[in-house]
Protein backbone atom coordinates (compact mmCIF):
# COMPACT_ATOMS: atom_id res chain seq x y z
CA UNK A 1 0.00 0.00 0.00
CA UNK A 2 1.19 3.59 -0.53
CA UNK A 3 1.66 5.39 2.85
CA UNK A 4 1.08 8.97 3.81
CA UNK A 5 0.81 11.11 6.59
CA UNK A 6 -1.13 14.10 7.46
CA UNK A 7 -0.10 17.85 6.53
CA UNK A 8 -0.01 19.62 9.74
CA UNK A 9 -3.64 21.51 10.16
CA UNK A 10 -1.94 24.87 10.49
CA UNK A 11 0.10 24.08 6.84
CA UNK A 12 -3.38 23.43 6.04
CA UNK A 13 -5.21 26.07 7.07
CA UNK A 14 -2.52 28.52 5.86
CA UNK A 15 -2.95 26.79 2.22
CA UNK A 16 -6.66 27.71 1.83
CA UNK A 17 -7.04 30.47 3.87
CA UNK A 18 -7.89 33.04 1.18
CA UNK A 19 -11.00 30.57 0.20
CA UNK A 20 -14.51 30.39 1.42
CA UNK A 21 -15.80 27.28 -0.23
CA UNK A 22 -13.77 24.18 0.27
CA UNK A 23 -14.19 20.96 -0.93
CA UNK A 24 -11.97 17.97 1.09
CA UNK A 25 -12.20 14.99 -0.76
CA UNK A 26 -10.96 11.70 0.63
CA UNK A 27 -10.27 8.24 -0.98
CA UNK A 28 -11.19 4.61 0.48
CA UNK A 29 -8.19 3.35 -1.01
CA UNK A 30 -4.50 3.35 0.86
CA UNK A 31 -5.24 6.40 2.72
CA UNK A 32 -8.16 4.85 4.16
CA UNK A 33 -6.04 2.00 5.71
CA UNK A 34 -3.02 3.90 7.22
CA UNK A 35 -5.99 6.59 8.65
CA UNK A 36 -4.87 10.09 7.25
CA UNK A 37 -7.45 9.82 4.25
CA UNK A 38 -10.83 8.13 4.58
CA UNK A 39 -14.21 9.61 5.05
CA UNK A 40 -13.50 10.01 8.89
CA UNK A 41 -10.43 12.06 8.42
CA UNK A 42 -12.33 13.98 5.39
CA UNK A 43 -15.02 14.72 8.41
CA UNK A 44 -12.44 15.83 10.77
CA UNK A 45 -10.50 18.10 8.65
CA UNK A 46 -13.74 19.56 7.45
CA UNK A 47 -15.20 20.05 10.93
CA UNK A 48 -11.04 21.59 11.73
CA UNK A 49 -11.70 23.82 8.64
CA UNK A 50 -15.53 25.08 9.78
CA UNK A 51 -14.47 26.06 13.49
CA UNK A 52 -11.61 27.81 12.03
CA UNK A 53 -13.77 30.20 9.56
CA UNK A 54 -15.90 30.78 12.55
CA UNK A 55 -13.12 31.60 14.96
CA UNK A 56 -11.98 34.19 12.34
CA UNK A 57 -15.50 35.42 11.92
CA UNK A 58 -15.67 34.41 8.11
CA UNK A 59 -18.36 32.43 6.07
CA UNK A 60 -16.83 29.46 5.38
CA UNK A 61 -18.97 26.67 3.35
CA UNK A 62 -16.66 23.23 3.34
CA UNK A 63 -18.20 19.79 1.46
CA UNK A 64 -16.88 16.86 2.00
CA UNK A 65 -16.65 13.72 -0.04
CA UNK A 66 -14.88 10.65 0.11
CA UNK A 67 -14.27 8.98 -3.34
CA UNK A 68 -13.65 5.22 -4.03
CA UNK A 69 -10.27 5.60 -5.48
CA UNK A 70 -8.87 9.57 -6.56
CA UNK A 71 -6.71 7.25 -8.94
CA UNK A 72 -9.45 6.30 -11.63
CA UNK A 73 -11.62 8.65 -13.70
CA UNK A 74 -14.13 6.37 -13.47
CA UNK A 75 -14.48 7.89 -9.81
CA UNK A 76 -12.98 11.22 -10.28
CA UNK A 77 -16.04 11.92 -12.66
CA UNK A 78 -18.71 11.44 -9.35
CA UNK A 79 -16.66 15.28 -8.84
CA UNK A 80 -18.86 16.77 -11.78
CA UNK A 81 -21.95 18.16 -10.18
CA UNK A 82 -20.32 19.60 -7.40
CA UNK A 83 -17.19 20.62 -8.27
CA UNK A 84 -18.57 23.66 -9.57
CA UNK A 85 -20.08 24.90 -5.78
CA UNK A 86 -15.98 25.04 -4.52
CA UNK A 87 -13.06 27.13 -5.25
CA UNK A 88 -10.81 25.00 -4.02
CA UNK A 89 -10.15 21.37 -2.85
CA UNK A 90 -8.52 19.68 -0.89
CA UNK A 91 -7.81 15.84 -1.06
CA UNK A 92 -6.52 14.03 1.48
CA UNK A 93 -5.32 10.95 -1.17
CA UNK A 94 -1.77 10.16 -2.03
CA UNK A 95 -0.20 12.02 -4.07
CA UNK A 96 -1.69 10.82 -7.00
CA UNK A 97 -5.10 11.74 -6.24
CA UNK A 98 -4.51 15.78 -6.71
CA UNK A 99 -2.90 15.79 -9.59
CA UNK A 100 -5.50 13.39 -11.05
CA UNK A 101 -8.27 15.96 -10.00
CA UNK A 102 -6.16 18.69 -11.54
CA UNK A 103 -6.15 16.86 -14.67
CA UNK A 104 -9.77 16.51 -14.75
CA UNK A 105 -11.00 19.92 -13.22
CA UNK A 106 -8.28 22.50 -14.74
CA UNK A 107 -10.13 25.27 -13.41
CA UNK A 108 -10.78 24.47 -9.73
CA UNK A 109 -7.69 25.24 -7.38
CA UNK A 110 -6.69 21.68 -5.72
CA UNK A 111 -4.33 21.30 -2.60
CA UNK A 112 -2.85 18.11 -1.49
CA UNK A 113 -3.82 17.25 2.19
CA UNK A 114 -0.87 14.56 3.29
CA UNK A 115 2.47 13.97 2.34
CA UNK A 116 2.70 10.75 0.17
CA UNK A 117 5.98 8.62 1.99
CA UNK A 118 6.24 5.52 0.32
CA UNK A 119 5.38 1.59 -0.55
CA UNK A 120 4.81 -0.14 2.50
CA UNK A 121 2.92 -2.21 4.97
CA UNK A 122 1.77 -1.90 8.93
CA UNK A 123 4.56 -3.97 11.12
CA UNK A 124 2.20 -3.27 14.10
CA UNK A 125 -0.89 -1.60 15.11
CA UNK A 126 -0.12 1.91 13.80
CA UNK A 127 3.41 1.67 12.58
CA UNK A 128 3.83 1.03 9.00
CA UNK A 129 7.49 0.82 7.37
CA UNK A 130 8.57 0.99 3.75
CA UNK A 131 9.04 -2.24 2.02
CA UNK A 132 9.45 -1.40 -2.02
CA UNK A 133 10.93 1.49 -3.97
CA UNK A 134 9.11 0.25 -7.46
CA UNK A 135 12.53 -0.18 -8.69
CA UNK A 136 10.37 -2.09 -11.89
CA UNK A 137 12.56 -5.56 -11.92
CA UNK A 138 11.85 -7.19 -8.45
CA UNK A 139 14.65 -9.15 -7.48
CA UNK A 140 14.07 -10.38 -3.80
CA UNK A 141 14.35 -13.92 -4.61
CA UNK A 142 18.10 -13.47 -4.78
CA UNK A 143 18.18 -11.53 -1.21
CA UNK A 144 15.82 -14.44 0.82
CA UNK A 145 13.03 -12.75 0.01
CA UNK A 146 14.24 -8.80 1.51
CA UNK A 147 14.55 -6.02 -0.57
CA UNK A 148 17.85 -4.51 -0.72
CA UNK A 149 16.82 -1.83 -2.22
CA UNK A 150 13.91 -0.24 -0.68
CA UNK A 151 15.29 -1.76 2.99
CA UNK A 152 19.13 -0.78 2.57
CA UNK A 153 19.95 2.54 3.20
CA UNK A 154 22.47 2.75 0.09
CA UNK A 155 20.52 -0.13 -1.54
CA UNK A 156 23.52 -2.43 -1.64
CA UNK A 157 23.57 -5.35 -3.91
CA UNK A 158 26.72 -7.67 -3.44
CA UNK A 159 26.45 -7.71 0.83
CA UNK A 160 26.46 -5.20 4.11
CA UNK A 161 28.74 -1.35 3.71
CA UNK A 162 30.27 -2.83 6.75
CA UNK A 163 28.64 0.08 9.19
CA UNK A 164 26.07 -2.28 11.03
CA UNK A 165 26.09 -2.38 14.40
CA UNK A 166 24.34 -5.10 16.53
CA UNK A 167 22.09 -5.67 13.44
CA UNK A 168 21.04 -1.80 13.05
CA UNK A 169 22.05 0.20 9.75
CA UNK A 170 24.54 2.53 10.68
CA UNK A 171 22.15 5.63 9.86
CA UNK A 172 19.93 4.78 13.16
CA UNK A 173 19.43 2.32 15.54
CA UNK A 174 16.16 2.57 14.58
CA UNK A 175 16.54 0.75 11.18
CA UNK A 176 17.48 -2.50 10.90
CA UNK A 177 20.29 -3.48 8.44
CA UNK A 178 18.85 -5.37 6.12
CA UNK A 179 21.35 -6.92 5.24
CA UNK A 180 21.92 -8.66 8.41
CA UNK A 181 18.24 -10.10 7.88
CA UNK A 182 19.24 -11.10 4.46
CA UNK A 183 22.81 -12.80 5.25
CA UNK A 184 20.63 -14.56 8.76
CA UNK A 185 17.89 -16.02 6.59
CA UNK A 186 20.14 -16.99 3.30
CA UNK A 187 22.04 -18.84 6.23
CA UNK A 188 18.67 -20.61 8.13
CA UNK A 189 17.87 -21.54 4.48
CA UNK A 190 21.07 -23.14 4.19
CA UNK A 191 21.43 -20.71 1.02
CA UNK A 192 24.52 -18.59 2.36
CA UNK A 193 26.85 -19.74 -1.41
CA UNK A 194 24.06 -17.17 -3.09
CA UNK A 195 25.22 -14.83 -2.04
CA UNK A 196 29.11 -14.91 -3.24
CA UNK A 197 27.26 -14.60 -6.37
CA UNK A 198 28.34 -10.93 -8.21
CA UNK A 199 25.47 -8.83 -8.61
CA UNK A 200 26.78 -6.24 -11.57
CA UNK A 201 24.76 -2.96 -11.35
CA UNK A 202 21.90 -2.70 -12.01
CA UNK A 203 20.00 -0.63 -14.67
CA UNK A 204 17.99 2.07 -12.85
CA UNK A 205 16.23 2.35 -16.25
CA UNK A 206 12.69 0.38 -15.25
CA UNK A 207 13.13 2.60 -11.83
CA UNK A 208 11.84 5.93 -11.43
CA UNK A 209 15.73 7.34 -12.61
CA UNK A 210 14.51 6.19 -15.80
CA UNK A 211 11.79 8.94 -15.96
CA UNK A 212 8.32 8.99 -15.46
CA UNK A 213 6.56 5.56 -16.10
CA UNK A 214 3.75 4.21 -17.82
CA UNK A 215 2.71 0.82 -18.16
CA UNK A 216 0.46 -0.30 -21.13
CA UNK A 217 -1.50 -3.58 -21.14
CA UNK A 218 -2.65 -3.78 -24.83
CA UNK A 219 -5.18 -6.68 -23.85
CA UNK A 220 -7.23 -3.61 -21.76
CA UNK A 221 -6.71 -0.98 -24.27
CA UNK A 222 -10.08 -0.12 -25.99
S1 LIG B 1 13.43 -5.30 -5.84
FE1 LIG B 1 12.44 -3.48 -6.72
S2 LIG B 1 10.28 -4.11 -7.11
FE2 LIG B 1 11.21 -5.64 -5.73
S3 LIG B 1 10.64 -4.96 -3.65
FE3 LIG B 1 12.67 -4.07 -4.12
S4 LIG B 1 12.27 -2.05 -5.01
FE4 LIG B 1 10.34 -3.20 -5.03
S1 LIG C 1 24.27 -0.76 7.68
FE1 LIG C 1 23.14 -2.29 6.47
S2 LIG C 1 21.23 -1.29 5.81
FE2 LIG C 1 22.62 0.30 6.55
S3 LIG C 1 23.63 1.02 4.69
FE3 LIG C 1 24.97 -0.57 5.58
S4 LIG C 1 24.32 -2.49 4.62
FE4 LIG C 1 22.74 -0.99 4.19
Amino acid sequence: MIVAESKPTKELLEMVKDFKRILVVGCKGCVTVCNVGGAKEVAILASTLRISGKKEGLDVMVGEHTLERQCDPEYINELEDVIGDYDAVISIACGVGPQFLSEKYPDTKIFPGVNTKFMGGAVEHGVWAERCAGCGTCAIHLFGGLCPIARCSKSLLNGPCGGSSDGKCEISNEVDCVWDLIVTKMMEQDRLDELTVFRPPKSWTTARDGGPRKMIREELVK
